[in-house]
């Protein structure tokens, strides 16, 4: 049984792990979002409260659904970090009480590393095989991670301000798009009205930060702070209201800028790899969803085989702490014991065990 609550959503899954020589099947997958619609960003004491009110649900459906009360889990696994310790608490607290009553072991997971180890689960961790390379584009994190053990990950190349996703959610925000995952709203809108653009809209004031220049020691970080100041600009410019903005004008500036962040990540990876060393690259996280952002990567760096997460386990769940437990508990015979507690911040190199 595995259980994440970092951030906003509680979830909970139940994974079968009934051979060591096959991907384990996923039984069950339990997940309720905190509604942040109306605040347009995630306040952790909502989410703390959120997580108090659902997750115990959750579980609780678990087990009657598939009788845990008298077959339990084998392991449970949980999220320790890094995250809003307040809701990270919830959920260590309720896999505790668990690992106790049934005793069962307990393994908590680094949440970063289960966004890297996730697309290795359909192959049973076959693929991708260390080394790798990830693109971690999430909500909270943009980061290229070079991956050489299941304990060995650098960060190759970071944000140096937000992470991509918060501001694709805040750009989206400025051009009317609302919703639990503007983004996603802004991408849904992008695709559906895929059409010529209105050349009329000027357009310059969206350019790229931290640009690679001849003769300059290239920065190898991204930067995206400052593209949502860029969409308001491009706004007052063409003296577009919000209110009066067509679908056309809508749809030019948004799949813009877009395109133009797509483009700062590339050309910032493409300063920081190796491509003699590796050939797989692996990107996950809530962006990661993204068709564009895919196919883009895909054509710019045609030497590497990508992999993704399935869909559905894009954004945050609870599959992928479960499948994270099982390489830690199985490779490593890794356990956590019941003194954890919740780690805020925890840098993906610090993995010490
Ligand atoms: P996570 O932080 O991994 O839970 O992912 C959530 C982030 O992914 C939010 O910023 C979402 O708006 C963003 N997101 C989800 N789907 C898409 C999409 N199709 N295109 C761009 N961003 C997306
Ligand atoms: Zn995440």
């Amino acid at each position: 049984m595995a259980i994440e609550t970092s951030c906003d959503d509680s979830c909970v899954a139940l994974l079968d792990r009934y051979s060591k020589d096959e991907p384990p099947i996923l039984v069950h997958h339990l997940k309720s979002t905190l509604d942040s619609k109306s605040v347009g960003g995630i306040v952790p004491t909502k989410a703390f409260v959120h997580h108090q009110e659902n997750l115990a649900s959750l579980v609780r459906q678990m087990c009657n659904s598939y009788d845990l009360y008298t077959q339990p889990p084998d392991l449970i696994c949980v999220t320790q970090g890094p995250g809003m310790p307040g809701s990270l608490n919830i959920g260590l607290d309720t896999a505790k009480g668990l690992s106790v009553a049934w005793n069962k072991p307990l393994v908590g997971v680094h949440h970063m590393l289960l966004h890297l180890l996730v697309p290795r689960m359909v192959s049973n961790g076959l693929k991708p095989s260390f080394p790798f390379y990830s693109l971690l584009v999430s909500g909270g994190h943009t980061m290229l991670v070079r991956s050489d053990s299941l304990l060995s990950h650098q960060v190759v190349c970071d944000t140096i301000d937000i992470a991509a996703g918060d501001l694709l959610d805040k750009c989206g925000r400025t051009l009317g798009f609302r919703g639990n995952m503007i983004a996603k709203e802004m991408d849904m809108f992008i695709i559906e009205n895929h059409q010529p653009i209105d050349s009329s809209i000027d357009l310059t004031s969206i350019n790229k930060p931290l640009m690679n220049k001849p003769g300059r020691k290239d920065v190898q970080s991204f930067s995206f702070s400052l593209f949502n100041g860029m969409v308001e600009r491009t706004l007052q410019k063409n003296n577009l209201k919000l209110d009066t903005l067509t679908p056309l004008q809508r749809y030019t500036i948004s799949s813009y800028i877009q395109e133009t962040i797509f483009q700062h990540m590339i050309d910032k990876i493409s300063i920081s790899l190796d491509s003699t060393a590796h050939s797989q690259f692996v990107i996950s996280g809530g962006v990661s969803a993204n068709q564009t952002l895919r196919s883009k990567f895909e054509q710019n760096f045609p030497k590497f085989e990508f992999f993704y997460p399935d869909l559905q386990f894009c954004t945050d769940n609870a599959v992928m702490i479960g499948w994270t437990g099982i390489e830690m508990y199985e490779q490593l015979h890794y356990t956590s014991e019941l003194d954890i507690t919740p780690i805020r911040k925890w840098p993906l190199a610090d993995l010490v065990l």
